[in-house]
């Protein structure tokens, strides 16, 4: 769905008042009507204009993938011009019903252990697009009484190489009358684009940031994440710095345990210096399995071990659940198969 100002400009163009725009955003996101013609309090004429030239969603799922627990449920869905992209809810034991979302179809930043990676990168998603992924979800909760209640932008594509549709699409997500979700319980996840972390700092301060940093080094981190080549390790944590400075707010830094490439007792040291006094958390996330050859992820004893000397260098650590191994909704596993 677009925006409820397109919406009432597109009604008082054609002749119609705007405020029919609201009873449809009412009956959309609050009543969880999905199809103009059963919104009862829209005349005729209107259904049909909306029909015609608004469709209210911009993507529609072709496949549906519940995980055995139920806990996570992934959708393809398909664009308008036969891109596929894929979305997943997981329902957390805590309350939290997060959706990941794709930003871009495909993508080009071409992570050496991703396998959105492996695929080219094709377009960027438009706002709508991005927002609709929410939407479907929330609509699936809605009728049992539960809601969306947060967003990560995790899933196909880098955000910030695609900044506009991904601001609109914020805006769209945290509007009151549309999703309403909390600007705290968004959060953005880069592979450090700097300058899309410098104007996010100014632009989104209540969001929250992640950057996939995975390497205590250039050296590690040119191997496995070509984008550093660009934006360098330490000009990156410079940005970061500076992005804790304008907005007060910690950073999640992630960190991807592979096997033999970034996992050793070394590089924990390595991490913890980089980031000692940093307002920030270190997410460390095990390795969901690819097809990609030669990258394997670390052992739970490894993964225990790095935790603990980032631990006793005084670094705020979590462990990322992983949830939807069983059909391949892990990060980075998004849209690969078609
Ligand atoms: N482009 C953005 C967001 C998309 S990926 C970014 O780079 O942050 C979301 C996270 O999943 C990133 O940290 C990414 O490095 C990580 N990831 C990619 N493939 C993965 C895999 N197979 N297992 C675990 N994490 C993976």
């Amino acid at each position: 769905m677009k925006f409820l100002s397109d919406l009432r400009l597109k009604l008082t163009k054609n002749g119609f008042q705007a405020y029919r725009a609201n009873q449809v955003f009412k009956d959309l996101f609050k009543k969880g009507i999905d199809d103009y013609n059963e919104m009862t309090t829209l005349p005729a004429d209107v259904k049909e204009l909306l029909g015609k030239n608004m469709p209210i969603f911009s993507i529609h799922p072709v496949q549906e993938n519940k995980s055995s627990d139920g806990a996570t449920n992934k959708i393809l869905f398909k664009l308008s011009d036969d891109s596929l992209i894929e979305a997943v809810l997981m329902k957390f034991n805590d309350g939290r019903n997060t959706v990941c979302v794709s930003s871009q179809v495909g993508c080009a930043m071409n992570c050496k252990f991703c396998a959105t990676g492996t695929l080219s990168f094709t377009r960027n998603l438009t706002y709508e697009e991005i927002a609709d992924q929410v939407l479907y979800f929330s609509l699936i909760l809605n009728k049992t009484g539960e809601r969306i209640n947060h967003v990560v932008y995790m899933g196909m594509g880098e955000p910030f190489m695609n900044y506009d549709e991904m601001s609109k699409s914020i805006n769209m997500l945290r509007d009151s009358v549309a999703l309403n979700i909390g600007s705290r319980n968004i959060t953005v996840s880069t592979c450090g684009i700097i300058p899309g972390i410098k104007k996010f700092s100014k632009e989104f301060d209540q969001v929250n940031l992640a950057i996939s940093l995975h390497a205590p080094s250039d050296e590690i981190r040119n191997e496995i994440m070509p984008i550093s080549k660009k934006y360098p390790l330490d000009q990156l944590m410079k940005t970061c710095e500076d992005y804790i400075q304008t907005t007060h707010r910690r950073i999640t830094f992630e960190y991807v345990m592979l096997a033999g490439i970034n996992d050793s007792e070394k590089n924990a040291y390595e991490l913890a210096s980089l980031l000692r006094g940093m307002l920030c958390l270190v997410n460390i996330i095990p390795y969901n399995e690819t097809s990609i050859k030669n990258i394997k992820g670390s052992d739970k004893k490894k993964i225990n071990k790095f935790k603990n000397v980032l631990l006793s260098n005084h670094i705020q650590v979590t462990v990322r659940v992983s949830l939807g191994q069983d059909i391949n909704a892990a990060c980075g596993q998004l849209a690969g198969k078609k």
